[in-house]
This record gives C-alpha cells, sequence and structure tokens, in this order.
C-alpha cells in the first residue's frame, strides 16, 4: 500500500549546505560510511533505552545489529538496522531539513576551512553526517519505520542531493532503517566487500553493536565427504551467512593495558569528531560506594564555541553499558565543558531522565568524582610537562578560571592551576603560576599582588605599578575578564592575601620602609594643595591625598578596600547594568611639573583646568573614558596655549 508521492523542497540552506559538503569532503569519502553506522548504533541505542519502559517494542526482535550489504550488479550499497526507525514527521524534520541552528554558520566555517581534516571534524560538530552519503552516491533511498507502529505506517523517502526528496507512505513489516545508496561513477570502489569492511573496521570497531556483513563460511573439513568431491551432485555452495565484523565491545570495559594508543584516539575521534589527537586522557574505574568507569578526553584544542556557555557538554551518560544521553552537562561542571568523554555508572537507574540528573545524590557524587578526576590530571601535566600545560592553559585557562567562581569546593586546586602575566615575566602570555611567585617573593612580603584592567598593556602600563617596579615587587597583570570574578572569590592563597594595587592601603612599608606608607598623614603645606583640587572636584572623587604610589606619573585613583575596582565598574556597564559605584580617591604626586606648576599658579582659573585635567588624566590612564572628551580637549588647549 503506497500512497501518493510527495515531491518536497530542501531548504535552501540545505541544498547550499550539500554543495558545499560533497565538494569539500571529496577526498574523504569514506567517512560516509561511518556517519551512517554511527547513525544506526544511536538508532538501536534509542530503541534499547525506549524499550526500558516499554517492552514492546522490541517485538520479539531483540538481537539489535546494523547490516552492510554490497550488490555489485546494481552498485548499491544497503545500510539497515533495527533500532528505532522514523516516522514521517521524523523523516521530514531530521532528514529533509538540517535541524540544528548552526547551519549558516557551518557553512561559513566549511567555506574557510583549509584541509579536509577540518571539514570532517566540522561536518561532525554539526550533525550533518546524514548528508555525507551523498559524497559517494547519486540516489540516496531510505525506508524506515517507527518501532511500535504498525507495518502500514513505513515510510520511503528519496533524494538525489540536488534540492528535492520524494516521501511516501509504505508498507514495511520491519522496524528500523534501511539506507539504500546508489554509488556515484567515482565511489566505484565501496562495491568492494573487503573495502567496506576495512571501513569499517577503521571507523567502527567499537561501536556496541554488531556490525554484519555478509561472509562466505569457512568450509569445516569434512573427511568422509572428501572421496566423493568430485562427484559434486547435491551439495549447493555454502550460503553466505551474516558475520560479526567489528570487535562490538565497549572499549571502556576492557583493561587499560589491553588498548591500544591507537585505539584510544581513534574511540576519541569517534566521540568528539575532532581530529587532533588528545591532549590527555583519563581511563578509570571507580568502586567502591558508587561504581562507574569514565573515559575522559581533554582535547588539544578549543571548539570554536568553547565560550558558549549553553554549548553542549562533551559527556556521554551510560548505564550499564546501555547509551542514555549526549551532552549529560550535569555529570561535568561548566568550566571542563571543554572535556570530551563517557561515564558509564552501574548505580543509575536505566530509566533515568534529564529532570532526575539534576540535584540526584548519585549524579552529583559522580560529578565531583570526575572532576577531581579531570583536575588532578591537569596537575599531572603541569608538574610533568610545562609546555604541554602551557599549551593548555593558553586554549582552556579562560575558561578554567571559571571554576573558581563557580566551584568552591575546589578552590585550592585550580588556584594552583593558574597562570599569570606579571610584571616580572615577558610579555602578555600567561606563564606564571601563583607558586612561582610565591617562589619569587621576598621575605618580609605578606601579599600577592595584582592590578587588572581591560587588556594586557593597560594593565602592565598602569601609574599604579611605578612604586612596584621601583622596588621590584612583583605584581600580577590581570587583563581578561573573568579575572575581576577570579579575584573576588580567590581572596587568598597558601596564606597570602590577594591585594589589588589600586585599592585601599597597600601594606608596603615593612617591604619599603616610609615610602610605602600609604597612609601617611599629609603635611599642612600637602594639604593646602590637596585641599584646593578637592574644592575643584568635589563631585568627582571622595578625597584628595599625597600619594605613596607613584614616582612618575601625576596622579592616579585609588578604590576603597571592599569597593569595586574601576575596571569591574566598566564591565557591569558594558552588560547594560546601570551602575554607580563608590567615588574612588585621587592621589597626586607633588614631585611632578604639573603639580608643581599648580602649586605655583596665581590664576584661579587656569589652576582648576588643571585640577580637572590632572583628574581627567589619571582616569584615561585607568583605561576609562571620559564623560565629555570634547571639554578635556578644549582645557589640554588652554593650558597648552
Ligand atoms: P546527527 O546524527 O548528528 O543528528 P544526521 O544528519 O546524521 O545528524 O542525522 C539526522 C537525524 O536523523 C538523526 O539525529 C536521527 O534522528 C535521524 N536518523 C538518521 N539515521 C537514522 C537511523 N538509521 N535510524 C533512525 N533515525 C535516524
Amino acid at each position: 500500500m503506497s500512497d501518493q508521492i510527495e515531491t518536497r523542497a530542501f531548504e535552501t540552506e540545505t541544498s547550499q549546505l550539500l554543495q558545499l559538503m560533497i565538494h569539500s569532503l571529496y577526498s574523504n569519502k569514506e567517512i560516509f560510511l561511518r556517519e551512517l553506522v554511527s547513525n544506526a548504533s544511536d538508532a538501536l541505542d534509542k530503541l534499547r533505552f525506549e524499550a526500558v519502559q516499554n517492552a514492546d517494542l522490541l517485538q520479539g526482535d531483540s538481537d539489535l545489529v546494523i547490516r552492510v550489504e554490497v550488490d555489485k550488479e546494481a552498485n548499491q550499497i544497503i545500510i539497515s538496522d533495527n533500532g528505532i526507525g522514523m516516522d514521517r514527521d521524523e523523516v521530514m524534520a531530521n532528514i529533509g531539513t538540517i535541524a540544528r541552528s548552526g547551519t549558516a554558520e557551518f557553512s561559513k566555517m566549511l567555506a574557510e576551512a583549509k584541509d579536509s581534516e577540518t571539514d570532517a571534524n566540522l561536518t561532525g560538530q554539526f550533525g550533518v553526517g546524514f548528508y555525507s552519503s551523498f559524497i559517494v552516491a547519486d540516489k540516496v533511498t531510505v525506508e524506515t519505520r517507527r518501532a511500535g507502529l504498525d507495518a502500514a505506517e513505513g515510510v520511503r523517502w528519496i533524494s538525489d542531493g540536488s534540492g528535492e526528496y520524494t516521501i511516501e507512505t509504505i508498507d514495511r513489516p520491519d522496524r528500523g532503517t534501511v539506507i539504500t545508496l546508489l554509488l556515484n561513477e567515482e565511489s566505484n570502489e565501496f562495491v568492494e566487500s573487503y573495502r567496506i569492511e576495512s571501513v569499517i573496521k577503521k571507523y567502527s570497531d567499537h561501536i556496541t553493536f554488531p556490525v554484519q556483513m555478509l561472509k562466505e563460511p569457512t568450509p569445516a573439513f569434512d573427511a568422509e565427504a572428501e572421496p566423493e568431491a568430485d562427484e559434486a551432485e547435491e551439495k549447493p555452495a555454502p550460503e553466505p551467512e551474516w558475520t560479526a565484523i567489528n570487535r562490538a565491545t565497549a572499549l571502556w570495559t576492557r583493561s587499560r593495558k589491553d588498548i591500544g594508543e591507537d585505539e584510544y584516539d581513534e574511540f576519541y575521534k569517534q566521540l568528539s569528531y575532532d581530529y587532533q589527537k588528545p591532549l590527555a586522557r583519563i581511563h578509570s574505574r571507580v568502586e567502591g560506594k558508587q561504581e562507574y568507569t569514565l573515559l575522559l578526553y581533554v582535547p588539544t584544542n578549543p571548539p570554536f564555541d568553547l565560550y558558549d556557555r549553553d554549548r553542549r557538554h562533551g559527556i556521554k551518560l551510560y548505564v550499564k553499558r546501555v547509551f542514555i544521553m549526549d551532552d549529560a552537562d550535569n555529570l561535568m561542571p561548566g568550566y571542563l565543558r571543554f572535556v570530551k568523554g563517557l561515564i558509564d555508572s552501574d548505580d543509575l537507574p536505566l530509566n533515568i531522565s534529564r529532570e532526575i540528573l539534576q540535584g540526584n545524590k548519585l549524579v552529583d557524587s559522580i560529578r565531583s568524582g570526575a572532576t577531581r578526576k579531570v583536575l588532578d590530571c591537569l596537575k599531572d601535566i603541569a608538574a610533568a610537562d610545562a609546555d604541554k600545560y602551557q599549551q593548555f592553559w593558553d586554549n582552556f585557562g579562560k575558561v578554567l578560571k571559571e571554576g573558581l567562581v563557580d566551584d568552591f569546593a575546589n578552590k585550592e586546586r585550580l588556584a594552583k592551576l593558574l597562570r599569570f602575566a606579571t610584571t616580572a615575566t615577558d610579555g602578555d602570555k600567561q606563564v606564571a603560576s601563583l607558586d612561582d611567585y610565591l617562589g619569587r617573593m621576598g621575605e618580609k612580603q605578606e601579599k600577592i599582588y595584582y592590578i587588572t584592567g581591560d587588556n594586557h598593556v593597560g594593565a602592565s602600563s598602569s601609574p599604579h605599578l611605578e612604586v612596584f617596579r621601583k622596588h621590584n615587587i612583583e605584581v600580577l597583570l590581570l587583563s581578561d575578564p573573568i579575572d575581576e570574578w577570579v579575584v573576588s572569590s580567590l581572596t587568598e592563597f597558601e596564606g597570602k592575601s590577594l591585594q589589588s594595587v589600586s585599592k585601599g592601603e597597600l601594606g608596603l612599608e615593612a617591604l619599603i620602609g616610609e615610602d610605602g606608607k600609604t597612609d601617611a598623614e599629609d603635611s599642612d603645606e600637602e594639604k593646602s594643595i590637596t585641599d584646593q583640587i578637592a574644592e575643584v572636584l568635589k563631585t568627582q572623587v571622595e578625597s584628595v591625598r599625597v600619594t605613596r604610589r607613584l614616582t612618575d606619573s601625576p596622579a592616579c585613583l585609588v578604590k576603597g578596600e571592599n569597593e569595586m575596582s574601576g575596571n569591574m565598574e566598566r564591565i557591569m556597564k558594558a552588560a547594560g547594568q546601570a551602575f554607580e559605584g563608590g567615588k574612588p580617591v585621587l592621589e597626586v604626586n607633588l614631585d611632578h611639573k604639573l603639580l608643581q606648576r599648580l602649586k605655583s599658579e596665581t590664576a584661579e582659573d587656569v589652576s582648576a583646568d588643571l585640577a580637572q585635567v590632572i583628574y581627567d588624566q589619571a582616569l584615561l590612564s585607568e583605561g576609562a573614558q571620559l564623560e565629555n572628551p570634547a571639554e578635556y580637549v578644549k582645557r589640554v588647549n588652554r593650558l597648552l596655549t
């Protein structure tokens, strides 16, 4: 029974994308098979998962398999599975359109990608796997029926990949999906069984379901039959049998020592679609109150959407070898969202849903165990191979820093993993650990000093650093936006408190004597000038005092110990937060020529201009923007002319 055949067009984007992909993946054609086998395996996983609730879905056919058949005469490859299948709506939604939102972005990146490795990598990230069949096929036919539906509710979908497809309802006694590829002229190699077999072994060995092909059975030696062999009358040629050609065991259940590097790497590729070898790997079985196995990888390079906090996490959840879900974000904290891999629990119920995952005690304890494993692994890398750790930090450091804000329990561990640019290291590279800092610091130094700014140059040229530079005291230069949150949550390290050089009292006396006495009272003579400036700036500053921080610059702004830094205020404002922070204190350097001029100036309007310019410049040197730049220019020009 077959209704009318309906013809539909792909979304425009879909057909454009198809063309791009076919073209760019051409040199790596064989991956189409990996994609289709992997879809079939997902379909079997989904069926097994749904059958936990509803055993009827299996309908007496519980041997879940994937079969690949080649038909030389018809020039076809047929890939079938007895998995979950699709109903009509699903076919249209899943393979008539590209469901995921990143389509346009994908096309763009594909167009820009330089090599086929990157292409293949992108293909996976965006989940356009099915379409790769058009690399090798002139025509693709999908026949499918969703488990649980009647035989009459099968669906046939056909397309040549040029922009349209047809869809019709068919009778299909078996559940699951059959995909038939009519090979194009340039892809004849794939009608050879041995070719297909080697591709399956290469990419799909670890798939937990058997991937079968038809094989002639190896004839059993039959001693009695031998003498009569010549007659060969009734003996039919041995029928080929379906034979599994992949290993079909879950890699992570095997013992570490039996798994080769290559196998681990290949598994990572399958899992992550990342064609670079991973930077590190953790394979471990946790036993005790809770039992689970984890196989986690730290990638070498970051994914393009690393900073998207909502990006899919990379952890798959299995329960007793049964696949439960992708992107199990409850199993890994957000700041480790770059970790890829799987966790296979022995204790969680099979019918666990995303909702239950949240706030589940078992899940929480798996997450903290897995988090610890990752942090320990990073610590080991840092200890064993500084270059490798540096590579990790350069790529993922900003994300790891989120942990200091989000993961209170691991604050100490995370603090040790931080790397900074400092006044003692060269340039903007973040290379110094807090332990390095402590190791370099003088005996009497009690605090770890830092400055924040919205970029490295700004932070490293801040006037606040002058006294520190003069006395050779190292200061951490923080210029990632997240750093403001890092220092508000990391207030001390190994018993030394972290101190902003632009806030409050610096406590430098012990280190550098009188010079460092930031809270010294101003003398009367000093007071007369600071009062004069304060009078001009009374709406803009809290107070004016003589600085002990500056050696070269005329002035700087200082915030109270518990106030938000100027940098933080600017970040908040940029994020659209209406925010009025406390007013800063203006510190002035009386040795500076500008201040000396102010002191000797008799014309009141000129000294007012000078005071205002000194304040505006202090703002500018912090990286702030002036509220009225034109006014500033006029004022400077008045003073210059
Ligand atoms: P992805 O697998 O990354 O989601 P694909 O383009 O390969 O992207 O597949 C799109 C969707 O089509 C799948 O998510 C799945 O819902 C459906 N699909 C593909 N192949 C099968 C299959 N053999 N059985 C059931 N559903 C399938």
